[in-house]
């Protein structure tokens, strides 16, 4: 199979031939479809992310039809559609796993970053972490919804269940989804771009958004909730100002620049600031299940898998509407 390979940190994907990939006990073969560009793959190859198993091939937002199943695999036919998301792996035994915060296992694996994603034709996975794929949307606009949408989605829910006014800062792939999922709700949502892009802020009111304008102005109005996606330190003083008396602010990103002093008075009036890391398999359950009844929307841009690093790179100087998506 063909493969694009991040073989040391801050080098561009190598295409390399592989063998195809043979499932082992408790494993699917899985031919892949599409694979989502996700930010967390530009922090991979950038070396912001301080675990990775190299040589790796990144991807974790991942479509793909079973091929072969390994010994033990119940629940999964050959030619099934299936996603493959961030989480490849959680041990099942740890304080957090007991507690179905599988999340945060302490011994976890993760799809395109210690288990080999979906830069590839083929890949295999742990079925346990697998999911069926229903739903007439095609396989690259399904593709985001594995991350950018699982993650979006459990952002969404740490938003909490009062969040009437939602803003969103960074308006990529997650947000774009995320959007929806929210207007679905009866939410009203308010953008936040860098400024002056007025491309993304128009996609947002595309996307539902009420408002949309510069993260260096404040709303027009007070906000519930805030979601941080761009991995923007300041953002999060920015969003700490935007919300009411016991507003939550979240952050969205796996790894974000350094956030700068801000005083106490900002975040006094028990406002919440908190992280969202990685997913659980009830997220994957719940979202792909109202992922089609939405229906959700996708804007995806394909790139040949042969162009990984040309869709990591638009992703990086921020040249997309949507999610890029890479077709083998
Ligand atoms: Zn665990
Ligand atoms: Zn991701």
């Amino acid at each position: 199979m063909k493969a694009m390979v991040l073989e040391q940190i801050g080098q561009p994907l190598h295409l390399r031939q592989r063998p195809d990939p043979i499932p082992q006990t408790g494993q699917l073969q899985v031919a892949v479809s599409a694979c989502g560009v996700c930010r967390t793959d530009l922090h991979v190859v950038d070396g912001d992310l301080l675990d990775p198993r190299l040589p790796i091939i990144p991807g974790h937002e991942i479509v793909g039809r079973v091929t072969a199943l390994g010994a033990g695999v119940e629940g999964f036919e050959i030619g099934e559609r299936i996603g493959i998301p961030w989480l490849g792996y959680s041990c099942g035994c740890c304080r957090y796993c007991a507690s179905g915060d599988e999340n945060l296992c302490d011994t976890p694996g993760f799809t395109g970053y210690q288990i080999n994603g979906g830069y590839a034709e083929m890949t295999v996975a742990d079925a346990r972490f697998c999911f069926p794929l229903a739903g007439p949307q095609g396989d690259a606009e399904s593709a985001p919804w594995l991350c950018a949408g699982l993650i979006g989605y459990r952002s969404l829910m740490m938003a909490g269940p009062d969040c009437e006014r939602l803003g969103i800062y960074g308006f990529g792939a997650a947000a774009h989804i995320v959007a929806q999922v929210a207007r679905h709700q009866k939410r009203e949502v308010y953008a936040f771009t860098s400024p002056g892009d007025a491309a993304a802020q128009a996609f947002a009111r595309e996307m539902g958004a009420c408002w949309a304008g510069d993260s260096d102005q404040p709303p027009p109005c007070e906000l519930d909730a805030a979601i941080i996606f761009a991995p923007v330190g300041s953002l999060v003083p920015a969003a700490l100002r935007a919300v009411r008396k016991g507003g939550i602010v979240v952050c969205g990103g796996i790894h974000m620049s350094e956030i700068p002093a801000f005083p106490y008075d900002i975040l006094w009036g028990e406002r919440v600031l908190r992280s969202v890391a990685n997913l659980t398999r009830q997220d994957a359950r719940e979202f792909l299940a109202l992922a089609p009844q939405i229906p959700l929307y996708t804007r995806v841009e394909e790139f040949p898998l042969q162009q990984a690093n040309e869709a990591l790179q638009a992703l990086r100087s921020g040249n997309l509407t949507g999610a890029a998506v890479l077709r083998p």
